[in-house]
Order: structure tokens, then sequence, then C-alpha cells
């Protein structure tokens, strides 16, 4: 008998995606193990041996690892024009308009059920639900909708969480990076990400060579926040070639927008004045400002500008 060990090894030699569903679809199970009372419990049922899951539980899952991939990185999940089908879930169920990071819990509730429900019959049990069992025989497909997984698996799951976290993120890395020019795809996919500042001595300086102006209304000012000036959401690191002082007002207008060329002078300009990595160069700041706004800003979107 083939021990899920063995499946899971199989799965990373053999298999061949056409988009991030297996992986993701994986990804999810690992949290059979340790899930909280809210965040889906109804959906498994221990009988002693075995856990019965409904795809619910998986279908929570599915959305909280895409949702920030669509709507925070802007990170395209297959090639071509073909649009996955959580991705045109988010454009037609309003629920999902929400700006800031939701929970598995918020995704387990029923205003999200009808999203959840087109997901698992048009797309998790379609396609996902049963391939994934040619490239990884872990659990017995039952009543519509539904799964048999071992708790001898599930344990397995759980022991061995964050190295198979790390393992399939690297799978959905590796294939998201064939079409996305998009920075630390792999920072990306962690759940947690704490976005760090820039330190201390590195924001005085930058105050002291603006000489106590924002960045982009040139308003003087004795307090500045320091603002990603190509944005976080894209670059996804916080290094002093990027970092400007803004005042709260452009601040806050600019958001996660990128600038308009006047300021990408302006920076480089800025950035001759500063001691930088040897990494850095005009040309680097030129092309990092234009990736984005090809891949993360939107080509036709019209640029941030100061009012
Ligand atoms: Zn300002």
């Amino acid at each position: 008998m083939s021990t899920i060990r063995n499946e899971m090894e199989r799965f990373f030699q053999k298999t061949n995606m056409v988009s991030t569903y297996k992986p993701m679809f994986l990804k999810t199970l690992l949290d059979l193990g340790d899930f909280k009372e809210n965040e889906g419990s109804q959906w498994v049922q221990d009988d002693g041996k075995n856990l019965e899951v409904n795809l619910n539980f998986v279908a929570v899952r599915f959305i909280y690892y895409c949702h920030p991939l669509f709507f925070k990185f802007k990170l395209k999940q297959q090639f071509g024009i073909m649009t996955v089908l959580s991705y045109k879930i988010f454009e037609e169920f309003d629920v999902f308009n929400v700006k800031n990071k939701v929970s598995k819990a918020e995704f387990s509730k029923d205003k999200y059920q009808d999203a959840r429900t087109r997901l698992i019959k048009d797309g998790l049990d379609k396609t996902v639900f049963k391939l994934l069992l040619k490239d990884c025989n872990i659990y017995t497909r039952t009543k519509p909708y539904t799964f048999i997984i071992s708790k001898d698996n599930v344990t397995y799951l759980k022991e061995h969480k964050n190295q198979l976290r790390k393992a399939l993120n690297h799978e959905l890395s590796l294939f998201l990076g064939r079409f996305n020019n998009s920075p630390d795809i792999p920072g990306k996919l962690e759940e947690v990400q704490k976005r760090p500042s820039l330190n201390t001595a590195d924001s005085l300086e930058n105050v002291r060579i603006a000489e106590s102006r924002c960045f982009y209304c040139n308003e003087e000012g004795t307090k500045f926040a320091q603002d990603h000036f190509i944005p976080w959401n894209y670059l996804y690191t916080t290094e002093k070639y990027n970092m400007v002082p803004a005042c709260t007002s452009c601040n806050s207008s600019k958001h996660d927008k990128l600038a308009i060329p006047k300021f990408l002078k302006l920076i480089i300009d800025r950035n001759n004045k500063l001691e930088l990595s040897p990494g850095y160069s005009e040309s680097f700041m030129k092309s990092q400002w234009e990736n984005c706004r090809i891949n993360y800003h939107g080509e036709n979107e019209p640029l941030w500008k100061n009012a």
C-alpha cells in the first residue's frame, strides 16, 4: 500500500499544471489537522478513523489564498486569455469587493455561500478534485462534493504542514513566475507578511535631503510618512532607493498607485544624492517603474499625480 509520503512525493515529481488549482487544493488540505471552530468546522465530520470533508471547507481556503493574488498583487493565475474560475467569481460576486485582507472565518459565512457553491460546482469538483487523485491519491471521493481522508493522512499533513506549505508555494511560484513579471512571488504567497519600515537613520536622511518637504507636493512639514514610490504590493520590499517622505494627504491619496513620470525623474535625481547599494542604477529604477506600470498598475490606467 502506498503511503501518503510516497503520494506527496509522486505529486511533486510528476505534476503537470495548467493552472494553480492542484497545489492550491493540496494547500487547503494542510489545514485539516488544526482549523479553528469558526473556520469551516461544520463541513468536517470525524468518525474516529476518518474525516469526511465537504468541499466548502476547501472552497473557503481556495478563496482565501486566491483573494490577495487577485486584489492585492494582481497576479495572473493562468497563461493566455483564459481566466481561472476563482478570478471570474471575484468579479461576479460583489461580496468580494473588500479592500482589506479577509479571514477564513469570514469566507466561511453564509453570505459567501453562493460564491462557494459556484466555485465548487464549476471549478473544484469538475476539474481539480478528480484530477488530483491521479497525481496524489490521498483521499476518496464519496457523496457529491464530499471526500473521505484518513486521520493518519491528516496527521501527516499536520506534522509536515510547514515543509509542505513551502514546497507547494514553491510549485505555485514557479508556475506563476512563468507569466507574471512580479518581484518576490514566493513572499507574496506566504500568508502573513509584515511590511517593514525604513530604518530611522535612512528615514531622517530622506527627509533631510528633501529639505523637510513632501516629495510630491513640496509642502514643508515636520512629520512625514515614508511612501513606497513604486507600490509595496508590487515591489514587496522596503528599500531606501524607493522610499520618499510624503505628507499625509499625498500619502493617502497615492495609496498603491504608480506616480507619473515627472516623479520618476525626481526620484532618480534624489537617488543620485544618496549612497545606495551596488545593485541600484538609474536604468534599474526606470525598468522597475515600467514593469510595475505594465504588470501591476495597468497599462491603460491613469497614473497618479498630486492634486
Ligand atoms: Zn504632499
